[in-house]
């Protein structure tokens, strides 16, 4: 099976339909989404829409529990928080009801998919080794999916000797990592419309479960960042939720 696998969306309209033209060419057979469709970005209506019609499986993130009332606002920044109480008031009664439906771990053969991280789904950044190593008795998959950091990163993981080590895996983008199941992985896509891995480009990846060494594929997708500048500055959002996506940061 070959899956393209996304994540942090954030509203970000014209990212995710770059990313969705680019995983079009690539036919994959199922899309998945890790969470965070919705909060920070001017469009959260459409690109909910959009992952409600074409998301084979779809997490919930951080930000969609924020924005549909399940988690409270106290842990975002200001920012985070004005975007969300916004989107609150930009998204239909169904929409909200579907953001509240949406599981936070989803369990498909050997992959594990999480929004943060396996040990706290909603909240924990895996963002280096060892948190990534905390994670390793968390799940018991040889692959485990996660988003929330918007950084595109993997780690190989393995137990010797009762330690558990762990390896960066990140791949050059477009170039397929193959790996071998006997380890324990933990891959994150980056994120479509925030990336904050000093690379601006919308971020994706496709999972290759043909074969019997799998693959896992980064790629990254231009787009027009200074056009969802001036929609984030037309709708009353912060600047800065715009200026930072030129950068990617
Ligand atoms: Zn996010």
């Amino acid at each position: 099976m070959r899956i393209a696998v996304l994540s942090d969306t954030h509203a970000n309209l014209v990212a995710l339909e770059a990313v969705l033209e680019r995983i079009d060419d690539l036919a994959p057979d199922a899309l998945w989404c890790l969470g965070d469709t919705v909060g920070y970005g001017p469009e959260p209506q459409a690109c909910a829409d959009i992952m409600r019609e074409r998301a084979d499986l779809c997490l919930a993130g951080n930000h969609d529990l924020a924005v549909a009332g399940k988690i409270s606002l106290d842990r975002f920044n200001d920012i985070a928080r004005f975007a969300a109480e916004w989107q609150r008031e930009h998204l239909r009664p169904e929409t909200m009801a579907w953001l509240l439906e949406l599981p936070c771990r989803e369990q498909r053969e050997d992959i594990t998919m999480v929004h943060a991280s396996p040990r706290s789904p909603v909240w924990e950044y895996v963002d280096g080794p060892l948190t990534a190593g905390a994670n390793y008795t968390e799940f018991e998959t040889p692959l485990c999916l996660v988003g929330h950091s918007h950084i595109a990163v993997g780690w190989e993981m393995y137990e010797e000797e009762g330690r558990v080590h762990v390896h960066w895996a990140t791949q050059i983008v477009g170039q397929p990592l193959h790996f071998d199941l006997d380890h324990r992985w933990l891959f994150n896509p980056g994120s479509v419309g925030q990336p904050r891995d000093r690379d601006a480009r919308a971020s994706f990846a496709l999972l290759d479960t043909e074969a019997r060494t799998w693959t896992w594929t980064w790629h990254r997708v231009e787009y027009d960042t200074e056009f969802v500048e001036q929609a984030i500055v037309a709708t009353g959002l912060p600047i800065w939720l715009g200026r930072r996506l030129h950068v990617g940061n």
